[in-house]
């Protein structure tokens, strides 16, 4: 059943019960106020008959100008009656009750009597209720033939409101329905972002602006990724058919062979550099924080990265505070300090100084510095170098042999390890990368 059809049900219902509810209390108030009086009347009027008693016959005979009807006997004597008795032919009902009863005349009036005995005497008065039952039924029936109105009322008046209430929710749902890969960008209309209906559309618009994002995010990788495997594949291919035309001597086959192994290089470099962040990223790479010593980390990528310094001609030399610790996964820890201690090789000249440096900072905090003497990076470009594939210079950059996903996979390991990176640099002056990493307790 669907939303609507069980507001309007619901509605229906609970008015139904109401109304119901509200006919009933008020027939029976009004019935208990119109018998109750009639009740207190008929008592006055045994008073009155007994006070007209002395009159005799003519006083009760004149009973009706007050309103009441009455029969007055003395055993063994002729009774006393008012006008209206014999008139109604009352003495018909006498055997009816006891005290107090009700009597249908043949011709549909209705009374209510009232009887008193006293010593030889006896009192009957009567009030004649057919108006106040003709009251009541009217009520009766006037409540009886509206009910089924009011409810019908009610189901169609619930399930119009229900409609029109419901209605900006069939339009969301058709709109979202509309919503595909392709049309991300289109929003929910909000008419009311207060209410219940434009909360729901806000929050499902967030939800949208979230996924459009996560996916332009993944359209520009995909396309930056593509990108970045094109150039060395066309290096590749371009190289090859140069040595195709010409026949060459065994040195520059030698040549062209050592050049194409470069770009496979970098083609590998570059997967594994994707590779690593795409898992890093699905989450499926969970660090497993330990103590880990710093120094002795720090020293053993340096020790690995030294033939390229030395290569360089560059002094590297590493300053280790005594007993740094820190509280994290040591192999994404380690990866993150090789790309850093890698860059900084890699950008600084040859002759230059790299100094890679671990110490405590505070109580909290553990740190790895990797400084150099290098270039240096220009404010413009300090927060998008962690971008992924950012370059500052492509083309030089690239004869570096970078692939700009160094420092996104050092700020994934990092963070991994809640910790940050923080960068202190001047263009010219050199750039210091900074790991900040939490003590153990
Ligand atoms: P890549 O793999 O190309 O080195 P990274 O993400 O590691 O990419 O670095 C992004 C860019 O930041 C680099 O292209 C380079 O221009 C700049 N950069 C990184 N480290 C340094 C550094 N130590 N000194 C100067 N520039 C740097």
């Amino acid at each position: 059943m669907s939303v609507r059809t069980r507001l309007a049900l619901w509605h229906a219902g609970i008015l139904a019960l109401l109304v119901l509810g509200f006919a009933a209390a008020t027939y029976l108030v009004l019935r208990a106020k119109l018998y109750g009086q009639i009740e207190r009347q008929l008592t006055t009027d045994l008073e009155l008959v007994d006070k007209a008693y002395p009159g005799g016959a003519y006083e009760i005979a004149e009973l009706d100008e007050h309103g009441a009807i009455a029969l007055f006997k003395v055993t063994g004597d002729p009774s006393f009656q008012s006008h209206g008795w014999g008139r109604s032919g009352l003495d018909r009902a006498l055997t009816g009750g006891d005290r107090r009863w009700t009597w249908v005349s043949e011709d549909g009036h209705e009374y209510r009597f009232a009887r008193q005995r006293k010593d030889r005497c006896e009192v009957v008065v009567a009030q004649d209720t057919t108006h106040a039952r003709g009251t009541l039924k009217s009520l009766f029936l006037v409540l009886a033939l509206g009910l089924p109105f009011a409810l019908l009322g009610a189901v169609g008046g619930g399930y119009v409101l229900a409609g029109r209430l419901l209605g900006p929710v069939g339009s969301m749902a058709a709109r979202a329905a509309r919503i595909t890969a392709e049309s991300l960008s289109e929003r929910l209309p909000v008419e009311n972002p207060r209410d219940e209906f434009g909360r729901l559309a806000t929050a499902f618009n967030e939800v949208l602006a979230r996924l459009h994002d996560s996916f332009e995010r993944l359209r520009r990788f995909t396309a930056d990724a593509s990108h970045e495997l094109r150039t060395p594949l066309t290096a590749l291919r371009s190289v090859g058919e140069v040595a195709l035309q010409g026949s060459l001597d065994p040195a520059a086959y030698r040549d062209v062979i050592g050049s194409m192994l470069e770009e496979v290089d970098r083609l590998a470099r570059l997967v594994d550099s994707l590779l690593t962040l795409t898992r890093g990223e699905s989450g499926r790479i969970k660090s497993a924080a330990q103590r880990v010593d710093l120094g002795e980390l720090s020293s053993t990528v340096a020790d690995c990265l030294r033939v390229l310094a030395e290569e360089k001609d560059q002094t590297l030399s590493v300053e280790i505070e005594k007993a740094v610790f820190a509280e994290a996964d040591p192999a994404i820890l380690r990866q993150a300090v090789t790309n850093l201690l890698d860059n900084a090789i890699k950008y600084t000249p040859s002759k230059g100084r790299v100094l890679v440096r671990a110490r405590n900072r505070g109580s909290q905090e553990a740190v790895i510095e990797v400084i150099d003497s290098g270039p240096g990076i220009a404010p413009q470009h300090r927060e998008r170098v962690f971008d992924r594939f950012y370059r500052i210079d492509r083309g030089r950059d690239r004869e570096a042999g970078g692939v700009g996903l160094g420092l996104a996979i050092a700020r994934w390991a990092v963070e991994m390890n809640r910790g940050r990176i923080e960068l202190e640099t001047e263009e010219g002056g050199g750039s210091t990368f900074r790991i900040v990493v939490p003590r153990p307790a």
